[in-house]
């Protein structure tokens, strides 16, 4: 669906939409794995105790799950000793088909993720899962945030090929891994971060950028080239009110199509991790 928001913006880039398309077949294929395998779905979630910010994202994933009938499963340690053990029963359950590890962690424990399971890796983390998508295999579950970006491109039939496509950030979840997935699109791929110098050069020059740095408004008209495509992963709280990484009102004159926040990545990575969640049966 393709939704005009003023004369000169062509697209509202939303991402309800491109959820629900990722979300409609769930339930039939929750059906048919308990039909078939006789199991159900069930996630996972380690952490230590004492993480309140992070647990909101949690219960968030319960809620999705819950509405599927997917089973989820929350253990919180009190000390690395119990998350260890933990860990260790849930790899060896045969009943748990995913895993997750609820961040931030301390380095030694979040160390641990590399032994989750291949098949248990429902959010595409582990050093195994990164190497598969770099190489461009296919048996391996994406980063859920990166995945998100492409699906929105592809919903709304942007073709990236010969593009220059700019992503700022480069974080292990997000930046890094959309590198392989947008040059398997044929677009040409540049990458920014924080030391890079001659951004506003770059960014002048892309055809499409997207924005993963948790910079609210960092993004304005003047960094952007008439009709480039924004897409906007960032999260910020400003008085209570989720704002993203573009200044959405200061570019939406001169930009050709960009996704909102909220109401844009963001749904679509819920989706899709519970995508990856009835696939890791
Ligand atoms: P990280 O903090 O891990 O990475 C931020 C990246 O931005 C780093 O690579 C950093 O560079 C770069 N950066 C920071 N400031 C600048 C700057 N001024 N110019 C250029 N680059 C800069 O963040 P995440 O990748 O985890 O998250 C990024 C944003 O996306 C956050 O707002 C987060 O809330 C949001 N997010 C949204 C999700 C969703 O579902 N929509 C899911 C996950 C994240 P350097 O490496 O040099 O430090």
């Amino acid at each position: 669906m393709v939704l005009s928001i003023n004369k000169n913006m062509e697209l509202l880039l939303e991402g309800k939409s491109v959820a629900e398309n990722i979300k409609k077949d769930f339930q039939k294929r929750i059906e048919k794995i308990k039909d078939e395998k006789k199991k159900v779905p069930c996630i996972t979630v380690l952490g230590i105790t004492g993480d309140e910010a992070s647990l909101t994202y949690i219960k968030r994933i319960e809620k999705n799950c819950n509405q599927y009938g997917i089973n989820f499963i929350l253990k919180l340690a009190k000390n690395e000793e119990e998350f260890i053990k933990n860990f260790d029963e849930v790899k060896e359950n045969e009943e748990i088909t995913g895993i997750m590890f609820q961040q931030p962690l301390p380095k030694k424990i979040s160390e641990l993720i590399n032994q989750i399971p291949p098949e248990k890796d429902v959010e595409g983390v582990t050093d195994l899962s990164m190497g598969k998508l770099f190489i461009g295999k296919e048996d391996v579950n994406i980063p859920c945030t990166s995945k998100a970006v492409i699906e929105t491109l592809e919903f709304y039939n942007i073709d990236l090929t010969g593009k220059n496509v700019t992503i700022v950030g480069r974080s292990n979840i997000v930046g890094k891994p959309l590198i392989p997935q947008i040059l398997n699109k044929n677009a040409t791929v540049t990458i920014c971060h924080s030391k890079t110098k001659n951004m506003n050069d770059i960014l002048k020059n892309s055809d499409i950028i997207i924005m993963a740095i948790g910079k609210a408004k960092f993004l304005k008209k003047e960094m952007i080239k008439e009709n480039a495509i924004l897409i906007d992963v960032g999260i910020n709280f400003e008085d209570g009110k989720m704002i993203g990484d573009i200044d959405f009102e200061d570019v939406k004159e001169k930009a050709y199509a960009i996704t909102p926040v909220p109401g844009g990545i963001g749904m679509i990575t819920n989706a899709l991790l519970i995508d990856n969640i009835i696939k890791s049966v």
